[in-house]
């Protein structure tokens, strides 16, 4: 039987693991993908899909800087024909108390300080930006209108595309069950549809990578967190950027067809990557949503589903070479990391090409947990 023989496999067929395979091939990397289901069909396509510049760490600040550039030019870029949207409507995180006014202002100005242009808005602001939002009970919000939406499915799509244009080789349907190792390397993957040789592979597998860490013999601290979204129908295009509420992690946006995206931070929502919804969040994300902004209260919800959060102990992702040779780690970007597709897709290409990373990632580094050198992201729910 011939052996299947390619320089890197990647596992996982989310929004990380499309742009690394398209930043490796754009290389001249030979790249094999594997996606157990279909692309899209964890984190990244249950996702709200909110783009920011507004983060509270020097590494995230500046990696969602290139984000952003490349979300700008992204359809001309990579060509794919269905458009990602990006849709700079704006982004507003919003205080209900001093403390939480504090960090933002705090933030607002370390953004600031690496060029984001990033504000502080009074509640006469808030109002101004979004007129149909209850300010009642809001001291203030951070603010950026480069920020917004993008699709992330065409996004993902648009890299799984532009990477098979280059060549790679892009495997749905095909769940990796087991590495292979030589020389306590990684050297490849066991799928169900066959073994394939690799110089290198790369994990972006998501809530699930912990059970890849787990065949290469090490753990990674990472929980899932079941969180749950909905849509509504589509109405009117208005005014209005993305919100999120510091008093009880709600939020909402309107996409460029009208229709309404809601979530809110569930503590009752099991730590588990099922996709179960229920009625609680459904009545809870309404009831808060329409207090908020009270127009909401016609619309009607169209379809609810969850989505898996891959948490780390201080909400940072791990990015780099794992304790196996070879084995490359791109997960734990707990619940803010669709976003990252494009600037660390290019990172773990540098990485695995042996290059100097054009952001600084050893932050994200594996070891950190052992070290006890947390390095805690304040601007996540
Ligand atoms: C409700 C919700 C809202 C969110 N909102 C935002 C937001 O507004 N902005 C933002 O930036 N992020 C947001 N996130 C987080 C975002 O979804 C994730 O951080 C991001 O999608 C992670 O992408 P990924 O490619 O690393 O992983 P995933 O998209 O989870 O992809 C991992 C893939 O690996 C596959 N896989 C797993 N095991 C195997 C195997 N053994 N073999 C082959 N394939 C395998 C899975 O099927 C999956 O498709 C949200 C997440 C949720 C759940």
């Amino acid at each position: 039987m011939s052996v299947n023989k390619v320089d890197v496999a990647i596992i996982g067929g989310g929004v990380h693991g499309c742009s690394t395979a398209y930043h490796l091939a754009q290389k001249g990397f030979k790249v094999a993908l594997f996606e157990r289901d279909y692309l899209t069909s964890g984190g990244t396509g249950r996702c709200a899909a909110g783009i920011r510049l507004q983060f509270g760490t020097e590494a995230n600040c500046l990696l969602a800087q290139y984000n952003i550039k490349c979300f700008k030019t992204m359809d001309q870029d990579l060509g794919f024909p269905i458009t990602i949207e990006y849709d700079p409507a704006g982004y507003m995180w919003i205080a209900y108390t001093e403390p939480q006014a504090q960090l933002l202002q705090r933030n607002v100005a370390f953004q600031n300080s690496l060029g984001s242009p990033t504000r502080y808005l009074t509640p006469a602001e808030i109002k101004e930006l979004a007129p149909h939002v209850n300010t009642e009970g809001m001291l203030g919000a951070s603010f950026c209108q480069e920020d917004g939406h993008v699709n992330p499915h065409t996004v993902t799509f648009a890299y799984a595309n532009a990477a098979e244009k280059l060549g790679a080789e892009i495997h749905k349907k095909t769940p990796v069950t087991g590495l292979i190792v030589k020389n306590g390397k990684a050297a490849g993957v066991h799928t169900t549809k066959g073994d394939w040789e690799a110089d290198a592979v790369v994990v972006c597998a998501g809530a699930w990578s912990v059970e890849v860490a787990k065949w290469a013999g090490f753990d990674l601290p990472i929980t899932p967190e079941r969180h749950q979204v909905l849509i509504t129908e589509p109405v009117e295009r208005m005014k209005h950027p993305m919100v999120l509420c510091l008093d009880d992690g709600s939020y909402w946006k309107q996409c460029p067809n009208g229709t309404f995206y809601m979530g809110w931070d569930n503590p009752l929502d099991e730590h588990d990557t099922e996709y179960i919804v229920n009625w609680h969040f459904l009545h809870e994300v309404s009831t808060r949503i329409v207090a908020k902004m009270p127009l909401m209260a016609g619309i009607r919800v169209v379809r609810q589903w969850s989505g898996p959060y891959d948490i780390t102990p201080d909400k940072q992702a791990i990015v780099g070479e794992s304790p196996m040779k070879g084995l490359f780690l791109d997960c734990g970007w707990s619940g803010h990391g669709f976003q990252f597709g494009p600037s660390v897709g290019r990172v773990m290409a540098e990485l695995v090409n042996n290059e100097k990373p054009f952001v600084d990632v050893s932050v994200f580094r594996y070891s950190r947990f052992a070290e006890n050198d947390l390095f805690f992201e304040p601007f996540c729910i």
